[in-house]
C-alpha cells in the first residue's frame, strides 16, 4: 500500500471549512493514504481541522499548500476530477469503480495522479476541469447527489484501497511502458498548439470559440505518453518553421 500512497495526491481546491479538511486527512488515513495538497484553503492550519482529524495530525502537519491548481498538479501524469453533477463540455465521466482500476495500474509503476475536489459551495471550475484527464462522478441515489466532501474522499479513498487489495497484476506487468505526459507538459501542448492555430489562421484570436476547450477535452480524454507528446510538439514547430519561411 505505501508506493500506491506515494503515488496518489488528494487535492482539495478552496475548501471553506478546515473541519472538511480534518475530516479528509482521517478519511484519507483510515485507508492508509497520507498525501493531502490544499489548493488556497480559506482556513488551515485551524484548530477545527486538527480537531476533525482525530488523530490523523500527521497527514495534516506533512499536507503542501499550494496558490493554485496548477501547481499543486505539476508533476502528475492523470488527473481526476470529482462533481456531484455532471457539467457540460466536461471530460469522459467515470465511476468510482472504473476510476480506481485505472488509478491502480499507473500508480502501482509509481507514476504520480491526483484526485482533485472542489469548493463546498460550488465545486470545481470549468477551468480547473479543464486540467483534469477525466472526471469521477460518485452515484447517488435520487436527485440529491451532492455528498459532504469528507465523505466523497473517504468513498474514492476506500475504493482505491479495494482496487488495490484486489489487484492481482504480476510486478512486472507496467515495465516498458511509457510514462504519459505530465500536467505541465500538456499545458505547454495547449499553449503552442493555439499559438500554431492563430498562425495559421484557424483560429481567431478575437473570436476563439470554444476551440480550444474542446480540443483540451480530446487531448486530455487520449491520455498521452511521452513519445506522443514530442511528436505533437514536434509537427507544431514544423508548421510554424514552415509558415515562417514562407
Ligand atoms: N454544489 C457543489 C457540490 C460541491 S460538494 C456542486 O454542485 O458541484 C464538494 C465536493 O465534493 C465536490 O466538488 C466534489 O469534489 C465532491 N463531491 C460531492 N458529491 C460528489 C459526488 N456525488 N461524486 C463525486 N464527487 C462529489
Amino acid at each position: 500500500m505505501s508506493a500506491l500512497s506515494e503515488s496518489i495526491r488528494i487535492v482539495l481546491v478552496e475548501t471553506t471549512h478546515p473541519g472538511n479538511i480534518g475530516a479528509t486527512a482521517r478519511a484519507m488515513k483510515t485507508m492508509g493514504f497520507s498525501r493531502l495538497s490544499l489548493v488556497n484553503p480559506k482556513l488551515f492550519p485551524h484548530a477545527e481541522a486538527t480537531a476533525r482529524a482525530a488523530g490523523a495530525d500527521d497527514i495534516l502537519e506533512t499536507a503542501q499548500v499550494h496558490g493554485s491548481l496548477p501547481a499543486a498538479l505539476r508533476d502528475c501524469v492523470l488527473v481526476y476530477g470529482t462533481s456531484a453533477r455532471l457539467r457540460y463540455l466536461s471530460c469522459p465521466i467515470l465511476s468510482p469503480d472504473q476510476a480506481v482500476s485505472e488509478i491502480v495500474d499507473v500508480a502501482t509503476k509509481g507514476s504520480q495522479v491526483a484526485i482533485v475536489f472542489g469548493r463546498e459551495s460550488s465545486g470545481l471550475t470549468n477551468e480547473e476541469l479543464d486540467r483534469c484527464n477525466k472526471m469521477i462522478v460518485i452515484p447517488t441515489g435520487n436527485d440529491f447527489s451532492s455528498l459532504n466532501l469528507a465523505s466523497a474522499v473517504q468513498i474514492l479513498c476506500y475504493e482505491l484501497f479495494k482496487a488495490h487489495s484486489e489487484n492481482k497484476l504480476p510486478e512486472n506487468y507496467m515495465k516498458g511502458r511509457v510514462e504519459n505526459a505530465t500536467s505541465d507538459e500538456l499545458n505547454s501542448l495547449y499553449e503552442h498548439l493555439q499559438e500554431c492555430l492563430v498562425e495559421i489562421g484557424f483560429l481567431d484570436p478575437d473570436k476563439p470559440r470554444m476551440l480550444m476547450r474542446r480540443l483540451k477535452k480530446l487531448f486530455n480524454r487520449s491520455n498521452l505518453d511521452q513519445n506522443e507528446y514530442n511528436i505533437l510538439r514536434g509537427i507544431l514547430s514544423a508548421v510554424q518553421d514552415n509558415i515562417r519561411q514562407k
